[in-house]
């Protein structure tokens, strides 16, 4: 049993779907207070209701990571609604999949202001936040795909995922003065929204090459990320944690033949 995060502030980006809206929902079950951040504000008020009818605190905010502006206003809300920041998850991120010889410069980077430098720009803006608790958590959703995996149609997407762990050593340090640590869940497939529109065939083959044949449900990430905010982490930053049904150990498909 952890120690209770009940009344702690929590900021989770990408929060209306997917592995985002799972985090939510985990964090506001333990009696935290979350903020819902998403672009799209129908959605991520869907979500911010689903959690409040269940008992829990919730407050929905429309913001783009990737614009600096936009998220010193998200940190300046859950200021204003909640009175402090304790806990940041930095989450939101897409994953479109293009082949290099198809890849515009301008698409690489897109993938990399809206996963990698919005990481940066949501934890520098929280900064302030956390020195005046006297303490803060980050915990990024980073992926196993670029940091130990590859698949084709994600060199964008694999580095910006890498980028947010070469990101996470520095910032651990440097957060450190805060104390606040900076840690990193590493997801394999988990069924969202996102990857439902990879389609049916994706999802399949993804499920049967993993050991624990099963592709993860957003809770599994949420109680990773509970896990990294709680008292009982804290003397861990600067470090990650895989989530992924085994996936990343087979060397071979004969390998998952003879589980
Ligand atoms: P998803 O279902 O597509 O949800 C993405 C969330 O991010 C939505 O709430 C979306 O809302 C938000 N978002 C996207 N761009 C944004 C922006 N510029 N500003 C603010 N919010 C933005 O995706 P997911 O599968 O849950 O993935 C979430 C995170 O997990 C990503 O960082 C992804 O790389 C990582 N991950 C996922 C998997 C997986 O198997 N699903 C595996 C490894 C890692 P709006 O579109 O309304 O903004």
């Amino acid at each position: 049993m952890l120690t209770s995060i009940a009344g702690q502030s929590v900021i989770v980006t990408g929060g209306s779907k997917g592995i985002g809206k799972g985090i939510a929902k985990v964090f506001a079950a333990q009696g935290a207070k979350v903020l819902v951040a998403a672009r799209g504000l129908a959605d991520a008020e869907a979500t911010a209701e689903q959690i409040r009818k269940s008992g829990g605190t919730a407050v929905a905010h429309a913001a783009d990571v990737s614009d600096w502006e936009s998220v010193q206003r998200l940190v300046a809300k859950t200021i204003e609604v909640f009175g402090q920041v304790n806990i940041l998850c930095s989450n939101a991120g897409i994953f479109p999949q293009k082949k290099m010889v198809e890849l515009s410069p301008d698409e690489w980077d897109h993938v990399m202001t809206t996963n990698l430098k919005s990481t940066f720009l949501c934890v520098k803006a929280c900064i302030p936040a956390f020195e005046k608790a006297g303490k803060g958590r980050v915990v990024v959703t980073s992926s196993i795909t670029g940091p130990i995996t590859g698949y084709p149609g994600w060199a964008h997407y694999g580095a910006s995922k890498a980028g947010q762990l070469g990101f996470l050593r520095t910032a651990a340090m440097e957060l450190a003065r805060y104390n606040t640590t900076i840690n990193a869940v590493m997801p394999g497939n988990i069924i969202t929204e996102g990857l439902r529109d990879l389609g049916q065939a994706y999802l399949d083959g993804m499920a049967a090459a993993i050991p624990l044949k099963r592709l993860g449900r957003v809770e599994d990430i949420g109680n990773a990320a509970l896990f990294l905010a709680s008292d009982e982490a804290s003397y861990i930053t600067g470090q990650t944690i895989v989530v992924d049904g085994g996936q990343i150990l087979p060397e071979s498909a004969e390998a998952i033949d003879s589980i």
